[in-house]
């Protein structure tokens, strides 16, 4: 028998990422591909997988350090008796068609149902937030009979009901209170603002209540039938879903069955929770934070990711003292560090410590507040103590919650259902979509993928094969990046060129009073064709789009600098960027010649 090292393997574009999970210990019998650790940044969650069989003799590394490639996980010895292998595990799943399989993990053997039966049809999606209503929608609007489950009283998930709706309903508000406050820089001068706290919840509410309203109506139209209830898998063609009534999950004893001919997962995800807080009602995850229930003198955000900095956003502008406290070395994870460090500056003064290298390690609650010792380089010697503390470290997938090895379907160890590139788990009449499937989780991907699976469901020949997957931190000033950063091409080694226009040098920009940010392109250097791009400024969310669909579209930055942009606008910028790279952008100063 020999002893063999295990080292963390090529991760792409990803260097000291935080380990959250070890999933094996001392004297485990692991097999080949078995997951070791779970390691996330903000864009994503991976797992590093045993590149031999063996038995753990001693293990490296803990939660809360950081790895990359060739960081030692574990030492085994190999040729000791291994776990017995289920089934072989297939190739990895690629962005690109033709077909690739899910990986196998072990398949669970599905059970037999032969009970009563309530309700019968083609689709069956199993939750309805974007990725399901959207799947669900679809299916009908191909001419499959489809039932649509979803516990809570109303359609749209966490993103209509506790996510991107009403965060943006409230970053509206408090950018709009932002933004009234330098209007006396341009001679207009307003009182100071007065808050209705229970009016300002009442708006948010009622943009929830209009979109989830239509959904419902949509629904309706379609003749998709909602079942409201709590649904799990019985065996591969059977679910099992306990009615619930009210505002939240509470049964109401009885129970339906369905059968179905395909089944579409899309049971979305739900906060992480850190283990060592205690229970308490100053203690809130992002849906807590959205209730809105009072504002806070001193607050707490951990995580300095894009939901943490939103929350941030939305409640310094209302008036709370805000700590931030992030683990990793830097804010927004993922964007390139030109865009944030925009934002950085813009926002300086706005919140009271902003502690990077430092986790919350201890919380004690208290008459007047939550207690919060932390540990790292940012952290104080006292403990702080807040009246709010937000917990924005991530969301888990859902994906253990649904009895989904009765339907023979491969849930991994964290509750991610592996599919392929047309959305299939191993079971070929099930597939999954969203944020069960992993990361991004976000809801455009969500839909994108919920389209896929219907139409592929329907017999299309349909694969999710996207480009890129935006993301946009909804703060202000506004982040937005598409397709590959600058650090991931470096780290991929990928030679790119870039074109960038300062919004110093737009009109609109300047007319606005807001011109801190630009935009940035970025080309393959062989090929000249846009790769990628990020903007930071106003609206910068809205403008990735045209970048989303150049890179879409293969453009080059001919293609993009020639097509004309409406002006005075912010979304000239992306023209003018093309420019730029082009070396001849006529409201730049003149590039010198060499
Ligand atoms: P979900 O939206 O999680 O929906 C899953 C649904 O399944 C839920 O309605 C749930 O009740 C239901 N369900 C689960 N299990 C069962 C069961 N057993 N039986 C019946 N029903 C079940 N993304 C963006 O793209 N842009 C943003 O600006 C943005 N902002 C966000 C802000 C916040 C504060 C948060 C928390 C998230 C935000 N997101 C944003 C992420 C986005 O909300 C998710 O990526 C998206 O909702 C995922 O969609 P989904 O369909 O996979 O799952």
């Amino acid at each position: 028998m020999a002893k063999q090292i295990i080292l963390v393997p090529d991760i792409g574009d990803y260097s000291d990422v935080p380990v959250i999970e070890v999933l094996i210990k001392v004297g485990d019998v692991i097999e080949k591909e078995q997951p070791l650790l779970v390691l996330e940044s903000d864009k994503a969650t991976m797992e590093v997988p045993a590149d031999a069989a063996g038995t753990i003799l001693s293990i490296s590394v803990k939660a809360g350090d950081k790895v990359g490639k060739g960081s030692v996980v574990a030492e085994i010895e190999v040729g000791a008796a291994t776990a017995p292998q289920v089934t072989a595990t297939a190739a990895a799943p690629a962005p690109m068609p033709p077909p690739v399989a899910a990986p196998v993990i072990s398949a669970p053997i599905a059970g037999q149902y032969s009970g009563k039966v309530d309700h019968e049809c083609e689709v069956l999606v199993l939750g309805a937030g974007p990725g399901g209503y959207s799947a669900a929608f679809r299916s009908a609007d191909l001419g499959m009979s489809t039932i649509l489950i979803e516990r809570y009283s109303t359609l749209g998930g966490v993103c209509l009901n506790v996510g991107c709706i009403p965060s943006k309903a409230l970053l509206h508000t408090t950018a709009v209170m932002d933004e009234v406050k330098t209007m006396s820089k341009h001679g207009i001068s307003y009182g100071a603002p007065k808050i209705e706290i229970d009016q300002l919840r009442g708006y948010k509410n009622s943009v929830i209540a209009k979109l989830t309203g239509g959904l419902a109506g949509m629904a309706k139209a379609r003749k998709v039938t909602v079942v409201r209830g709590l649904g799990r898998f019985l065996d591969a063609n059977h679910v099992e879903v306990e009615l619930t009534q009210g505002d939240g999950q509470d049964l109401t004893g009885q129970k339906e069955v369905i059968r179905f001919q395909k089944a579409i997962i899309a049971a979305g995800s739900q906060p992480v929770k850190l283990p060592f807080l205690p229970e308490d009602s100053r203690i809130v995850d992002s849906t807590g934070a959205l209730l809105l229930k009072s504002i806070p003198k001193r607050m707490l955000v951990i995580g300095g990711g894009i939901i943490g900095l939103e929350m941030a956003t939305v409640y310094s502008t209302l008036g709370s003292r805000i700590d931030i406290a992030e683990m990793m070395d830097g804010l927004m994870a993922g964007a390139d560090r030109d865009l944030e460090k925009v934002w950085e500056k813009f926002n300086a003064g706005r919140f009271e410590k902003i502690m990077l290298k430092t986790r919350a390690s201890k919380a004690e609650v208290k008459a007047d507040g939550i207690a919060v010792s932390f540990e790292g380089e940012g952290a104080p010697t006292e403990p702080q103590t807040y009246d709010l503390v937000l917990v924005a470290v991530g969301r888990t997938p859902n994906g253990k919650k649904i009895d989904a090895a009765a339907a023979g379907v491969v849930v991994d160890e964290r509750g991610f259902v592996p599919v392929d590139n047309q959305m299939r788990t191993n079971v070929n009449h099930i597939f999954a979509i969203g944020d069960i499937v992993g990361q991004p989780m976000l809801a455009h991907k969500a839909v994108h993928e919920g389209h896929v699976a219907a139409e592929v469901a329907a017999g299309e020949k349909s694969y999710f094969d996207a480009k890129q997957i935006p993301s946009v931190a909804y703060t202000d000033p506004e982040v937005a990046w598409a397709g590959l950063t600058e650090e991931q091409c470096k780290a991929k080694g990928i030679a790119y060129e870039k074109g960038l226009f300062p919004w110093a040098a737009s009109g609109r920009a300047i007319a606005n009073g807001r011109d801190e940010g630009f935009t940035k392109l970025i080309f393959d250097a062989t090929s000249k064709r846009i790769i990628g791009g990020g903007i930071v400024g106003t609206h910068a969310g809205d403008l990735i789009g045209e970048v989303c669909l150049a890179i879409e579209m293969g453009a080059d930055a001919v293609d993009i600098g020639k097509t004309i942009h409406p002006h005075p606008t912010l979304g000239e910028s992306v023209g003018l960027a093309a420019e730029a790279a082009l070396g001849h952008c006529t409201d730049l100063p003149p590039v010198k010649k060499k």
